[in-house]
């Protein structure tokens, strides 16, 4: 079967739903094909922040409804246990990706957007026009937006630079019942990886870490991982040993890659993850997907309408952009891995924040937006 659209979507995750949204709302033929099914877990810590309401305030879609957990302070603590706490400039939510990208496809299809559940094999661009296949597809479109996450066979089709790099990093997630304050987001740091700690809605508990393969590949499974690396953090210790896990066994995701990305490759427009990664410790991913969405559509509006007269301009500015908005925060999440990646670099920083509190809300600020303005 062969369908036309104005635009494509290649990834409907939170910032290609997002911009499927967007772009429909504006009257625009809009085509999503996503490979999974909805409702679905996904490995994320889930706190997003604050700066991304209005904007989908503006979209119609209305986070309250989804009773999510409202979290205003940050604690962070160093594998031998020193801590510090901080409020959070803006503060944040937290809700499950299992709730919020199903909220977010249903609000797609009510606005008429074209979404098929298939993978993406090929894309190709000649004479001025996109052509994406999938098992049983094809959709062609002038434009194609890029959202199909951190790693995917289409960056391996389109042969991306960061696709050839080592990608030492693996992910566990896992929800869980137990006792933990409702407005705390924790970050505890252990060997070789850091374990982001926060409620999501119905007093779920996420509990989500990043690990350096080299460290996580010297134990059995998971279990014996933890029980030896992120127990000898006692905060983390507690956290595990006080809380039950919900699901039969954690998620986990391999080959996370922090490289450096083009926001347009081959005239494929991309957002979220697809056009950069910041690590997770920011807890601001799902924020700059939602804003990159943004972003991205209202260019595309404005060259449906003419106000962007070709598609060379279209994407300087997209690019432009991109590093306006991103690029800093992506270059301070790189930084402070790298920090708390040291066991004594870290330590000093703790020890720094206990002595100079007004330090830490100044370095969230660095890695997180403002509240997105609406035109
Ligand atoms: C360990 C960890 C913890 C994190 N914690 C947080 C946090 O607490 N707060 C925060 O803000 N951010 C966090 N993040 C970042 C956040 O998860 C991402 O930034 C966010 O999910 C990006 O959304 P996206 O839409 O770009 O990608 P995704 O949500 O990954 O969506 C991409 C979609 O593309 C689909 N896809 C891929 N290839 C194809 C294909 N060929 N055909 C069709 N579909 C395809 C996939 O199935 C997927 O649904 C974390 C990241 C990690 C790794």
């Amino acid at each position: 079967m062969e369908t036309n659209s104005d635009v494509l979507i290649i990834g409907g995750g939170l910032a290609g739903l997002t911009a499927a949204i967007h772009l429909s709302q504006n009257n625009l033929k809009v085509t999503l094909i996503e490979k999974s099914s909805y409702p679905r877990h996904k490995v994320c810590g889930e706190y997003i922040s604050n700066e991304i309401l209005p904007y989908l305030r503006s979209l119609g879609i209305n986070i309250s409804e989804l009773n999510p957990t409202k979290i205003s302070k940050f604690e962070f603590s160093t594998n031998s246990g020193k801590t510090a706490k901080a409020q959070l400039p803006l503060g944040g939510f937290g809700i499950s990706r299992y709730v919020l990208d199903d909220f977010l496809y249903q609000k797609a299809l009510s606005n008429n957007c074209t979404i098929i559940k298939e993978n993406v094999i090929d894309v190709s661009f000649s004479n001025d026009f996109f052509s994406a296949t999938t098992a049983n597809q094809m959709v062609t479109a002038k434009i194609v937006l890029g959202a199909f996450g951190k790693r995917s066979n289409v960056d391996q089709l389109l042969d991306r630079n960061f696709f050839h790099k080592k990608s030492p990093w693996l992910a566990v997630k896992g929800h869980y019942s137990g006792n933990l304050d409702n407005d705390v987001v924790a970050l505890h740091n252990f060997k070789g990886g850091y374990c982001g700690v926060s409620k999501v809605e119905h007093n779920i508990i996420n509990i989500c870490y990043l690990a350096d393969y080299a460290t996580f590949k010297q134990y059995k499974n998971i279990e014996d991982y933890q029980q030896n690396v992120l127990y000898k953090n006692k905060h983390l210790k507690s956290v595990f040993e006080n809380s039950s896990l919900l699901f039969d066994k954690p998620l986990t995701i391999s080959q996370i890659s922090f490289e450096k990305k083009q926001p347009v490759e081959n005239h494929i427009i991309m957002i979220g993850d697809t056009a950069g990664l910041i690590h997770p410790l920011c807890g601001n991913g799902m924020a700059m997907a939602i804003h990159s969405a943004k972003i991205a559509s209202e260019l595309i509006l404005a060259f449906y309408t003419d106000k962007i007269i070709s598609r060379d301009q279209l994407e300087k500015k997209y690019i432009k952009e991109w590093n306006k908005h991103f690029g800093k925060r992506i270059f301070m999440g790189r930084i402070l891995a790298r920090i708390l990646t040291n066991k004594a670099i870290t330590n000093m920083f703790v020890s720094l924040v206990a002595s100079y509190p007004k330090i830490l809300p100044e370095i969230i600020k660095q890695t997180h937006g403002k509240p997105i303005p609406i035109n």
